[in-house]
């Protein structure tokens, strides 16, 4: 891609799908930053922030952070400098809110590609009970991760239908190795940059 061109994307996928693996490796691809608001709460956990102290619990039952907040925090992070030719934003959009916040962070501009990472709940919810003997997270117990998936059904599956109206939805297969997967990924994303509108 030349200097000039954006990019604007968005991974979207069940929690387990791989969408912090791969969002890495696309953001190195295209040269933009992987924003993760999953990572920035656990960062401010982490830290003990005042952020993070409002968040913890809500993040360790699963739940979802309010819109207004997590808006509030991606609209900060868009405004800094790296994010200026385009972002990879994991985790954000999850609810119809959400996507109409960050239309209006864009100001008229519009997303270039969304990757949905597509898995069956039963492989996701055996991939993370696997990481959480690895990871730790508060969030892997078996009970929350299927909250996980509940919320992840009601409130964010729906906007792959809005994001395939708009004709930027590139849907790829996330069962297989981490390097099938990139590689999905990076022939339907090369696919859907260089398309012309609406195909
Ligand atoms: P996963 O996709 O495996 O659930 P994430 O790191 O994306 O992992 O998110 C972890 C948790 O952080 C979510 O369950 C939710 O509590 C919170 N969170 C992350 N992104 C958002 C968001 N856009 N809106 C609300 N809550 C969020």
């Amino acid at each position: 891609m030349t200097e000039t061109a954006t990019a604007r994307l968005l991974i979207i996928g069940p929690p387990g799908a791989g969408k912090g693996t791969q969002a890495s490796r696309i953001a190195e691809r295209y040269g933009v930053p992987a924003i993760s608001t999953g990572d920035i709460f656990r960062a401010n956990i982490t830290g003990g922030t005042e952020l993070g102290k409002q968040v913890q619990a809500i993040i360790e039952q699963g739940e979802l952070v309010p819109d207004t907040l997590t808006n509030e925090i991606v609209a900060d992070r868009l405004q800094q400098e790296d994010a200026a030719r385009g972002f990879l934003l994991d985790g954000y959009p999850r609810t119809v809110e959400q996507v109409h916040a960050l239309d209006g962070m864009l100001s008229g501009a519009s997303l270039d590609a969304v990757v949905l990472l597509d898995a069956d709940v039963d492989a996701v919810v055996a991939r993370l009970l696997k990481r959480a003997e690895i990871e730790g997270r508060a969030d892997d117990t078996e009970e929350v991760i299927r909250h996980r998936q509940d919320v992840y059904a009601a409130q964010t599956a729906p906007l792959v239908e809005l994001f395939s109206e708009r004709g930027i939805l590139v849907s790829v297969d996330g069962l297989g190795t981490v390097e099938e997967v990139a590689e999905r990924i990076a022939s339907g994303l090369d696919a859907k940059l260089n398309a012309p509108v609406g195909q």
